[in-house]
């Protein structure tokens, strides 16, 4: 499958992307699930890889072995009702093991790496071309979906996203020191910029929100007013 044409030009999908503890995981959720269609967490799919990756003792640096990984691997992305998505990886639940410290910084080691991204490109474009799905990321609206019918990129404070990550990690029971927190995500958000592949970036058209100081259900509440007022638009002829 080609990375140039994802073909999504008339699907229904919102397409999220931004700074790491954003938020965005959250607010995706919960707008899938209002609207009734499918969550997918592709942060978790660059997780799954690197969690099997180092539990395999492969190298981070090593390309065709990781490239080998991400294409034999099975992950899945199973919806729970009221909550997160679990991750299964090759029929194992792997949902907390994903968001350790160790594996968040590996992470973004794995995310550089050009063949790995374009097989979970192409495994999240063959999850979204049915429609009817939100998807998020770092680069779902430039590069997986830029034909989404709704691009949005939401944004916050470092405070903020330090504070908001440290309170979804202290949900799962996952120790949190917040100067090192901030360290971690100054860093992730400069290598998800600077990456020749799949930076981060604003997409044309992209809706930008700035959430430092808006609460979780005025960011829901944004986000499904875009997109229910055009899903009750007429078709396009
Ligand atoms: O969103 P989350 O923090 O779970 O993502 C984990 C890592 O995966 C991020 O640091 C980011 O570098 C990478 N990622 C990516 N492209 C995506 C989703 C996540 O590079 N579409």
């Amino acid at each position: 499958m080609s990375d140039s044409n994802p073909g999504a030009g008339a699907l229904d999908i919102v397409a999220l992307d931004g700074p790491g503890g954003v938020g965005k995981s959250s607010v995706a959720r919960e707008v899938a699930a209002r609207l009734g269609w499918l969550y997918i967490d592709t942060g978790a799919m660059y997780r799954a890889v690197t969690l099997a990756a180092t539990e395999q003792g492969l190298s981070l640096n090593d390309e065709p072995a990781l490239a080998q990984l991400a294409r034999t691997l099975q992950i899945e992305l199973r919806p729970h009702p009221g909550g997160d998505p679990t991750i299964w990886l090759d029929g194992r639940d792997v949902s907390l093991a994903i968001r350790t410290n160790q594996i968040s910084v590996a992470t973004a080691l794995v995310a550089d790496t050009p063949t790995v991204r374009h097989i979970l490109v192409a495994h999240q474009r063959r999850l979204g071309e049915q429609g009817r799905v939100v998807m998020d990321g770092r680069d779902i609206t430039t590069v997986v979906f830029p034909q989404a019918r709704w691009k949005f990129y939401l944004d916050a404070s470092l405070d903020e996203r330090v504070q908001r990550r440290a309170e979804q990690l202290m949900a799962k029971g996952l120790w949190v020191n917040s100067e090192e927190l901030a360290k971690q995500i100054t860093e992730r958000d400069r290598r998800d910029r600077i990456r020749p592949v799949g930076p981060l970036r604003i997409a044309p058209g992209a809706t930008v929100i700035d959430t430092t100081s808006l609460s979780f259900e005025t960011v829901v509440q944004t986000l499904l007013a875009q997109v229910q007022a055009e899903l009750s638009l007429p078709a396009a002829v």
